[in-house]
């Protein structure tokens, strides 16, 4: 038997993979569609589609406090999707798994609360010049508000942080370092470790943005010793609205709740109302319980593979494109750090990324351009934005193909 083209030998079966997304068999513009736009949202397998038609077919009910069949249904999926979360980054104890609208609010959500219990006039916080606007705009409002000052590390032409320039910037009023496990906008995966470590030593809290790692790399909050880590479902091949909030159970347990509602309280009273046990504190209001329980298809979906695994394969194509896109003339590489993700960013000679995706996108090749919500990066490259074509498991070779044809041809257009 002829093996498929996109089977690696001794590796994954990708076209084993791709059938399990059907939106991959859809055309756009009359050309198969190439998906290359990853690291904003990845595609659903048919199992997370399977799990959300399912509740809602079966078993649609409110969670928690009901006595009712459905409702005993959909509060074990629910928490069943917290097991596998808390599985998921070896996370202590499945308290400390508070299920989000995703990174954002994750992030948002400690600055809301930890941030104002603990931070005042002339405290520092540390961010890195990589960083994503989720992870730099909630501390510039909780500076503002407190008179504290906000710290960047900065970022060589490769794209990797400079650890040393992050040593120095450490000091006793430094309070918190917050920065991404790996970049959205380059690839760049940070040394976490190393940084949490050395916060540590100087008495501060690390929150880690896991948002672009979460579905590459093997992720361990214990190992990491993170205080926080955040990540949003729907950038590892599950639905949108979920994410989850890790946080270590001292500070969970010693921090003020973050909204007002329903199943956040024990007891209320016009007096005085008691807060409920983690994680519920922090979960106010009926949750996305839907996407909830179907982000635990998609976790599923990724231990079946194997984080290992896909990372091998998403390697192979990182180190493929890479080499293609550099073989064309006037195409530059942005970020190229010695450890990444499977994002390429690179940027044209002369032209706009924003026209050179509109050409792609007329062949079917979905990319993305701009400043990719790393606009402090852009301003420090002195660039606009760039093109972006980030990875993932169900992508091939062949389909890196379709993308430098396609680029020919669109910077022959344009020129
Ligand atoms: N941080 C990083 C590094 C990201 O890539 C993103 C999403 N692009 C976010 C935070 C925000 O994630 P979400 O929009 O899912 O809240």
């Amino acid at each position: 038997m002829i093996e498929p083209v996109t089977t690696i030998k001794k590796g994954l079966n990708i076209d084993a993979i791709r059938s399990q997304f059907p939106i991959l068999n859809r055309e756009v513009k009359g050309k198969p569609l190439v998906y290359f736009d990853n690291a904003a949202t990845s595609q659903k397998p048919q199992c997370v589609i399977d799990a959300l038609v399912n509740y809602y077919t079966h078993y649609n009910a409110n969670v928690h406090r009901g006595i009712h069949t459905l409702a005993e249904e959909a509060t074990l999926a629910m928490e069943k999707s917290r097991d596998a979360a808390q599985e998921f980054i070896n996370s202590e104890s499945r308290e400390q798994v508070i299920f989000t609208k995703g990174t954002t609010e994750g992030i948002n959500l400690v600055a809301e609360t930890w941030g104002r219990q603990n931070i005042g006039a002339g405290d520092e916080i540390i961010v890195s010049n990589i960083e994503h606007h989720s992870n730099i705009v909630p501390w510039q409002i909780l500076i503002e508000e407190k008179g504290a000052t906000l710290k960047v590390i900065p970022v060589n032409e490769k794209g990797e942080l400079v650890i040393d320039e992050y040593r120095k910037l450490l000091n006793p009023r430094t309070r918190l370092v917050a920065v991404n496990h790996a970049s959205n906008a380059l690839g760049t995966i940070n040394p976490v470790k190393e940084i949490i470590d050395a916060a540590h030593k100087a008495g501060a809290l690390v929150l880690i943005d896991g948002a672009q790692s979460t579905v590459h790399l093997d992720i361990d909050v214990q190992g990491m010793d993170c205080d926080f880590f955040a990540f949003s479902s729907h950038k590892m091949y599950g639905p949108t609205g979920v994410g989850v909030l890790y946080g270590k159970k001292e500070l969970l347990e010693a921090m003020p709740p973050f909204q007002g509602g329903g199943e956040m309280i024990k007891e209320v009273t016009f007096e005085k109302t008691t807060y409920n046990d983690l994680p519920y504190k922090y979960e106010a209001g009926t949750p996305n319980i839907a996407d909830i329980i179907a982000f635990k298809a998609a976790i599923d979906f990724v231990n079946g593979i194997g984080k290992r695994n896909i990372k091998q394969y998403e390697d192979e194509l990182l180190q493929y494109g890479t080499g293609q896109l550099k073989e064309i003339p006037g195409v530059r590489i942005v970020g190229e750090a010695k450890e990444k993700v499977s994002v390429i960013s690179f940027i044209v000679d002369k032209l706009h990324p924003q026209d050179l995706g509109i050409l792609l996108d007329n062949y079917g090749i979905a990319v993305r351009t701009g400043h990719h919500c790393a606009q402090p990066l852009m301003d420090c490259y002195r660039i606009p934005g760039t093109v972006r074509a980030s990875f993932a498991v169900y992508n091939t070779k062949e389909e890196i193909d379709e993308l430098v044809v396609g680029l020919k041809k669109a910077i022959k257009m344009l020129s």
